[in-house]
């Protein structure tokens, strides 16, 4: 498999005691395998430092950033493209929230909050990212979105994290669209269920329940996640853009 070589990638919230991982974290560790050069970007500083810690030895880098923030966004890409003397060529985008609440009580501050990180900040990320590699005149790139399942199919007490992530798959086909002609793949990952920081806040009857759903019986681990992303980041994937790809063990087929 032949990986480019620089990867911006979000990064999990710290470790529960005994260690699972976030997707973006598994992400990390995938990618480094594979010889990439990873720049760690998260609002969670001393998580992303613990994600740098863990990666095998290589010129990693791990920077703070809010993607919700353009002047922050527009940094991080510029240091990036300093420090590697190139722009990222592949960016895997899993900085994400919650705040789960049913419609009927949903506060206007919460859907903007979340909003703002899901969505406008895939919106911020990618559009740095493809400025900086059309900009460099070198073709080709790679990014990747982390949707979700739940935007295509609802949850119940997500009405916006549904809507954010159904925006993200809206807004990763329309990149793929305007994005092709300078050899820029973007495509869509939708996780379903998967342990991790984010799914520990989930009470464990309603894991246990989504869990039964699953056809291949097991909720999703963020190693399942990171190999398609790795696929998607690789030249395997070549011939692929604009698509979805659902990771969720059969969940909702
Ligand atoms: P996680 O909470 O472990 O990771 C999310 C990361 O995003 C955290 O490290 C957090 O610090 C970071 N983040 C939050 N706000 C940020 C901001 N403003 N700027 C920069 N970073 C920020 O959760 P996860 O499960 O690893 O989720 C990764 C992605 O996958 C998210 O986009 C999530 O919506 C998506 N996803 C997760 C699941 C699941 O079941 N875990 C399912 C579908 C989609």
């Amino acid at each position: 498999m032949h990986l480019l070589n620089v990867h911006l990638v979000g990064r999990s919230e710290s470790l529960p005691a005994g260690g699972g991982s976030g997707i973006g974290r598994a992400v990390c560790a995938r990618l480094a395998r594979e010889g990439a050069l990873v720049a760690v970007a998260d609002c969670n500083e001393a998580g992303a430092a613990e994600t740098l810690r863990g990666l095998p030895a290589g010129d990693h880098q791990a920077w703070g950033v809010d993607v919700g923030c353009s002047e922050g966004v527009a940094g991080l890409v510029g240091r990036v493209q300093t420090h590697y003397s190139r722009p990222a060529t592949i960016c895997v985008n899993c900085a994400g929230i919650t705040t789960d609440e049913f419609l009927l009580k949903q506060t206007e501050e919460a859907f903007d909050a979340v909003l703002r990180v899901n969505l406008k900040g895939t919106f911020l990320v990618t559009q740095a990212v493809a400025q900086a590699l059309v900009a460099s005149g070198a073709p080709g790139g790679s990014i990747i979105n982390m949707g979700s399942i739940v935007g295509k199919v609802g949850n119940l007490g997500q009405v916006n994290y549904a809507a954010s992530k159904a925006g993200v798959e809206a807004l990763t086909k329309t990149a793929a669209k305007e994005l092709a002609r300078y050899g820029i793949r973007c495509n869509t990952v939708l996780p379903g269920f998967v342990r991790s920081p984010m799914t520990d806040k989930v009470p464990q009857k309603v894991l246990d329940k989504f869990a039964a759903m699953v056809p291949l019986g097991r909720l999703g681990e963020p190693e399942d996640v990171a190999d398609v992303c790795a696929f998607l980041a690789s030249d395997e994937s070549r011939y692929i853009t604009g698509a979805s790809v659902e990771v969720t063990g059969g969940l909702f087929i």
